[in-house]
């Protein structure tokens, strides 16, 4: 039979899943809309009847080790979920308890989306090997997930690793947190569209980004002006890369990484985000960390299968660790 982990990527709007095997093929995959469930509870009793059936209808003989899931606001020691700000389930939700219930000899994890993507990238992107690096996500929101000495660093309280909550620019921009000048408020998509209005409220010359209302605008409208010579365009991506540069030049300091994988919406930018990061973070970094650079690398996974892949690896990354002997016991 074939060992396979099932993915659960939580979102505020969808929720995917699939099933994954060690080498990261996704044998079938499908989506919930999450807002159809205000209850957790009914939430993971349709989680159960959905991944039952796609276990029976994907044609291999298979053998469940475990569930992953990545989640906003996950706590892996507690297995909980709490005051997420996109989910409309309140308080403290025991999620890993209510899967366990329904998946008995499943092991059940659970961590935030941006550590499922640390760990995704060392079981099958380009992090295989590595044991000291970090993956930053630049998309609706900044978040980030360390792995140091080979594994994900959790901190005291399940909660370490907020790359997009540190702050860069004291006085800053107000950010969702409550604070101001947080990484997030300049590295997320919302924080490239607010630098672009910022170039363009400081200038009367041309740009084609002048047309498209700032609610409308995403990082790809601002990657397509900037490859086609718009300079305001151009101009918003380095003051991202500047404030991402500044701020990875100190995270290097904390845990010097080999690399930095770069993942979401704003990486796609490519070479107009990550030049300019990079420029910065030389220009800033420690010279003891100069020599041997740290590396700073798009992302391997697949977009459209990396928040599967994330939460499923999660369960390779426990398996491994475990015993054979309770390996055996818990897939029984
Ligand atoms: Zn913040």
């Amino acid at each position: 039979m074939k060992p396979i982990s099932i993915g659960i990527d939580i979102g505020g709007t969808n929720t995917k899943y699939g099933i994954a095997d060690r080498e990261g093929n996704i044998l079938a995959s499908n989506s919930i809309p999450t807002t159809n469930y205000p209850d957790p509870k009914v939430f993971v009793k349709a989680m159960h009847q959905a991944i039952t059936d796609m276990i029976a209808d994907c044609g291999e003989e298979v053998e469940l080790l475990g569930i992953g899931i990545g989640a906003p606001n996950a706590n892996y020691y507690t297995g909980t979920i709490e005051e997420a700000p996109n989910l409309s389930w309140k308080g403290v939700v025991p999620l890993v308890k209510y899967f366990e219930e329904y998946f008995p000899h499943a092991s059940v994890v659970i961590t935030n989306d941006a550590n499922a993507a640390a760990i995704g990238e060392m079981i099958y992107g380009g992090a295989k090997g590595m044991r000291d690096f970090c993956v930053i996500t630049l998309g609706t929101g900044v978040g980030s997930g360390f792995v140091v000495n080979g594994g994900l660093v959790y901190g005291h309280d399940g909660f370490a690793g907020e790359f997009g909550h540190v702050i860069a620019v004291p006085g800053g921009r107000l950010c969702t947190c409550g604070r101001r000048g947080c990484v997030e408020t300049y590295g997320s998509a919302r924080g490239v569209v607010l630098s672009v209005q910022e170039e363009l409220a400081g200038t009367t010359s041309p740009s084609k980004l002048r047309s498209i209302a700032p609610e409308d605008m995403t990082p790809k409208d601002v990657f397509l002006a900037a490859e086609s010579g718009d300079v305001i365009a151009q101009h918003a991506f380095e003051a991202t890369g500047k404030v991402l540069g500044e701020s990875l030049a100190n995270l290097v300091a904390f845990t010097s990484p080999e690399a930095i994988f770069f993942f979401g919406g704003v990486a796609k930018a490519g070479k107009w985000i990550l030049e300019p990061i990079e420029r910065h973070l030389k220009q800033n970094l420690l010279n003891i960390y100069q020599k041997n650079m740290v590396k700073l690398i798009p992302s391997y996974l697949p977009e459209s299968d990396a928040a599967i892949l994330g939460a499923s690896s999660l369960v390779w990354k426990e398996v491994d660790h475990m015993p054979s002997q309770a390996r055996s016991t818990s897939s029984a």
